[in-house]
């Protein structure tokens, strides 16, 4: 078990393979010109595995690829059938962009549920949003996702004046579809413009849906980051990840690896441990993982509070979100 100093097990590890990405989210990556790391200094795919199985070995049973955009790594393909040879349960966060490729190897790895990144459902925020004309390939393959059974999840960051209006176009498309929109409340890193009031908050959100639907609170899972509800009479869900109001951090279970081998405790935490340099070295890297969650704050890296009006984005000692991996 790999335990902290407030008693939360930690057996959910995040694993970013890539910091590269092809759409470029205002926020999610630094404003300034940014050059992604050399393949040299990232995991190759062999260390991901073996990195991977000494945090199996202590009863990591969930392994989440993120990035970046972890399917356009070169060898994305081999490193998801390595690690779906572990007891884990194995997912993704994708922007969707490279679905189509990859439909069969998913399939192949047993993976069944799957997150994509979509924000809105206008091909010309779309654009705005990520700066590439891409709507129709994401959607059509969220699509195709669907219709081969998997599982699918929809993030979508709302943020205020920007797709906070189309809340109720994305309940709308749960009607008659298969698939949960998870609403994210947008969250300060490092040079992605963030300000206190382009948070729209869970409490927000509900608030919007309310004024069409009716909607009834599904039941939290364990260690659950995200708040679920339904419409009655609509096939899919909807739920909200409500960190700058409600964070979930007591049932945290979490664990990050940075594309470049380094360990963060948190998303928000200041503090990294390098494992990868330790590990190219032949040291034994589980005193370090133990000790990296035995100094993991309370909530929110230690680094600001729920009382999100009060925060200062550029107060925050942070990567940005696309070197963290999300
Ligand atoms: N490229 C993949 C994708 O877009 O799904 C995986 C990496 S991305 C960093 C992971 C998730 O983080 C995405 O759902 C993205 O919307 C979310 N994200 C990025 N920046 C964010 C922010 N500032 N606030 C909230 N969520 C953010
Ligand atoms: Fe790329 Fe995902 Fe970040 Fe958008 S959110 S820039 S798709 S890593």
């Amino acid at each position: 078990m790999i335990l902290d100093s407030f008693g939360r097990n930690h057996n959910y590890l995040r694993i970013s393979l890539t910091d590269n990405c092809n759409l470029r989210c205002f926020y999610c990556m630094p404003e300034e010109e940014y050059e992604f790391t050399p393949a040299s200094r990232l995991m190759q795919a062999d260390e991901i595995e073996a990195i991977s199985k000494i945090f199996v070995a202590q009863g990591v049973n969930k392994i989440r690829l993120t990035g970046g955009e972890p399917l356009v790594r070169k060898d994305a393909g081999k490193i998801i059938l390595s690690l779906s040879k572990l007891p884990v349960k194995l997912t993704l966060t994708t922007n969707g962009t490279r679905i189509h490729e990859f439909i069969e190897l998913l399939k192949e790895a047993n993976i069944q549920t799957l997150n994509i990144s979509l924000d809105t459902l206008q091909s010309d925020r779309f654009m705005l949003l990520t700066r590439r004309d891409q709507f129709k390939l994401v959607y059509d393959n969220i699509q195709l996702l669907i219709r081969n059974n998997f599982q699918v999840k929809v993030n979508v960051v709302v943020m205020k004046g920007m797709n906070d209006g189309e809340i109720n176009d994305f309940i709308e498309w749960t009607k008659d579809t298969p698939i949960q929109i998870r609403f994210i409340e947008f969250m300060p890193f490092s040079g992605n413009r963030w300000t206190s009031n382009k948070v729209f908050t869970w409490q927000e959100i509900l608030e919007v849906v309310q004024t069409k639907y009716p909607i009834v609170r599904l039941e939290d899972e364990i260690n659950d980051t995200a708040k679920k509800y339904t419409v009655p009479g609509h096939t899919g869900s909807f739920a909200v990840i409500s960190t700058m109001t409600s964070p979930f951090c007591s049932g945290c279970n979490r664990m990050r690896l940075t594309a470049d081998g380094k360990m963060k405790n948190c998303l928000f935490s200041k503090e990294e441990t390098d494992l990868l340099t330790a590990f190219r070295k032949g040291e034994d890297i589980l005193p370090l993982i133990q000790k990296s969650i035995a100094s993991k704050a309370k909530e929110l890296g230690g680094q600001f509070t729920a009382d999100f009006e009060q925060v200062h984005a550029e107060e925050i000692q942070n990567r940005s979100m696309i070197t963290i991996g999300g």
